[in-house]
């Protein structure tokens, strides 16, 4: 990763970029026990589940979804229920490049992202703008595409399970986001959901005394983005993640304030307060994030995934409806997960 790393923040940081964050030391506030392979088949499962059930309700507001809710897996996209989008598929295709090269090598990553997004059902836009640029031979450091989108972030779980360090998994994180999303909070918010899936994996509590830390964990990357919500305090995913201790309990009301769309600044708060709002209630939790409206796949899949890494896959299986892990995923998270540990 050290040489990726140099050519990278060479070319950031001449843009203006600030990267001393990464100089910081950073380390668990707790005793890390050493990560399961029920925590990292949990976590993928949850990933997939999230997506797979959140998916049908992809683009629509949350006063309909409410009028009509589901509980059962659904078609979507002309495909059968069960069918995963580019929040699995990119984060399965992380994982594999990471278990391949032990770290995170853009010579392997690159390939993986453009099979990934290229045969995956509902791609994201940045995404697409970048592996059509990576097609092209454009210099990976350079082809990421400036977008605040999710894309960066949905996909980011295996960085928190496969490094050990969090310093390591910070860095690991960064570097897989600016591939397709070469803009700060994008990465920001990618390190944030590696650094949370890496906690609670180790035993770490699923409780609001997280979000500091996490925040604490980015402070100094981003500069304030324009929101089109004016009246926000914040306006980078350190701040928001901070205000989330607000919501803790409150979802919906985390939902109207931070809204739920596709740019990182409403996903992750929002997923954040559904997850710490009922972390022992998977079906409750993912039921929740699946009717949030807006970008619901993106952001079931990161509560499921935070679900899974911190109940391990026995309890969260025990806790969640069966027919929901017949996602279309299954085959390939148990070879992954079999590797992974
Ligand atoms: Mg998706």
């Amino acid at each position: 990763m050290q040489r990726a790393w140099e050519i990278a923040s060479k070319s950031l940081i001449e843009e203006g970029w600030n990267l001393d964050v990464f100089e910081r030391p950073l380390s668990w506030p707790f005793k890390p026990r050493p990560v399961t392979i029920s925590k990292v088949r949990g976590t993928l499962f949850g990933v997939a589940i999230g997506d797979a059930l959140g998916a049908p309700n992809e683009g629509k507001p949350r006063r309909r979804l409410l009028e009509n809710p589901l509980s059962t897996l659904q078609p979507h996209n002309d495909r059968p229920a069960g069918t995963v989008t580019d929040d699995t598929d990119l984060t399965l295709a992380l994982a594999r490049s990471i278990l391949a090269t032990g770290t995170i090598n853009p010579d392997d990553l690159v390939p993986r992202f453009i099979e990934a997004s290229k045969n995956t059902v509902a791609g994201g836009w940045a995404t697409e703008q970048a592996v059509s640029r990576l097609e092209r031979r454009a210099a990976w450091w350079l082809a990421g595409t400036p977008s605040a989108g999710n894309g960066a972030a949905m996909r980011a779980a295996p960085v928190g399970l496969f490094f050990e360090d969090p310093a390591e998994i910070r860095s690991a994180a960064f570097l897989q986001a600016i591939i397709t999303h070469r803009d700060r909070s994008a990465a920001a918010s990618a390190i944030v959901n590696a650094l949370f899936v890496g906690w609670l994996a180790r035993g770490g509590p699923a409780a609001a005394n997280a979000l500091n830390w996490l925040a604490g964990a980015i402070d100094g990357l981003e500069v304030p983005l324009a929101s089109r919500h004016q009246k926000r305090k914040h306006n980078t995913v350190a701040g928001l993640v901070r205000e989330v201790a607000d919501y803790v309990g409150e979802p919906e009301k985390a939902f109207e304030h931070f809204h739920t769309g596709a740019f990182v600044l409403e996903t992750l708060p929002s997923a954040l307060a559904v997850f710490l709002s009922y972390p022992e209630d998977p079906e409750k939790t993912l039921l929740t994030a699946a009717h949030a409206g807006d970008d619901t796949d993106t952001l079931a899949s990161m509560v499921g995934g935070w679900l899974g890494a911190h109940l391990g896959d026995r309890k969260l299986r025990s806790r969640t409806p069966s027919n929901w892990w017949s996602v279309a995923a299954a085959s390939e998270i148990e070879k992954i997960s079999r590797l992974g540990t």
